[in-house]
């Protein structure tokens, strides 16, 4: 009678070989076993039991790779805030209390601010942002971060708005002369135009002689359609 066949090799999961952990035994093509390993640097790789034991497989190859990106944070515990530093020396900032969690992952602030993390995965790396891990996902509401700081993730600064609310929280665009959302000049005529985006459609509020009219068109239209998510600041330095 044939029974199971018992792998001669011993179930080495949880175990390190240098930056390898083994997470599980993976798929054998042959007869020799493979353990699929997650190294340090979050890469995944299936590697032979004999590698392992050997030590010549120690990592994903970053190990012998010089142009891979070491990547690191460093923390700074300020309070009830911490303050993180990433590779590259930019912070980004966030509760004490999401600490066990936020330390768990790489972080990397990129150019606009916003702290994210790749997740590996065998089939499809995903991306997830800080503020994602903090608050987590409500349907049909994205998160907002109320001072504009895409890399302040304490959760005073941080709240539930829809896709439209967030648009009126979002920058002045560099090409608004006026510095004010919303407020622009006509190159043709010098009139000052108010306009406001809700639900992604843009609302023509008025042409005006001065842009200071076109201002207080434009905060008029704020208060009528935003509510609480109006920017309270006319201008942003
Ligand atoms: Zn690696």
């Amino acid at each position: 009678m044939g029974g199971t066949i018992v792998s001669k090799y011993k179930d080495i999961t949880n175990e390190r070989f240098g930056k390898l952990v083994v997470i599980n035994r993976a798929e054998n093509k042959r007869r020799d076993a493979l353990w699929l390993c997650k190294c340090d640097c979050g890469k995944f790789i299936t590697v032979k039991t004999f590698n392992l034991n050997s030590g010549l497989t120690k990592s994903c190859g970053c190990l012998k790779n010089k142009n891979c990106h070491k990547k690191y944070n460093q923390y700074k515990i300020t309070g009830d805030v911490v303050i993180g530093l990433d590779s590259n020396g930019k912070t980004f900032t966030f509760d004490l209390a999401d600490y066990a969690e936020v330390k768990k992952y790489t972080w990397l602030v990129d150019k606009s601010g916003y702290a994210s993390t790749t997740i590996y995965s065998p089939h499809n790396n995903k991306t997830l942002q800080l503020h994602r891990l903090i608050m987590s996902r409500k349907d049909n509401f994205i998160v907002d971060h109320i001072n504009r700081n895409p890399s302040d993730n304490r959760k005073i600064n941080l709240r539930y708005a829809t896709h439209s609310e967030n648009g009126a929280n979002s920058k002045i665009p560099i090409n608004n002369i006026s510095g004010v959302i919303g407020v622009s000049q006509r190159k043709d005529t010098n009139k000052w135009i108010a306009n406001i985006t809700v639900n992604y459609k843009r609302k023509f509020l008025g042409q005006f002689d001065t842009k200071e009219e076109a201002i207080a068109e434009r905060l008029k239209g704020e208060t009528k359609y935003f509510k609480e998510f109006a920017p309270m600041a006319l201008n942003e330095s």
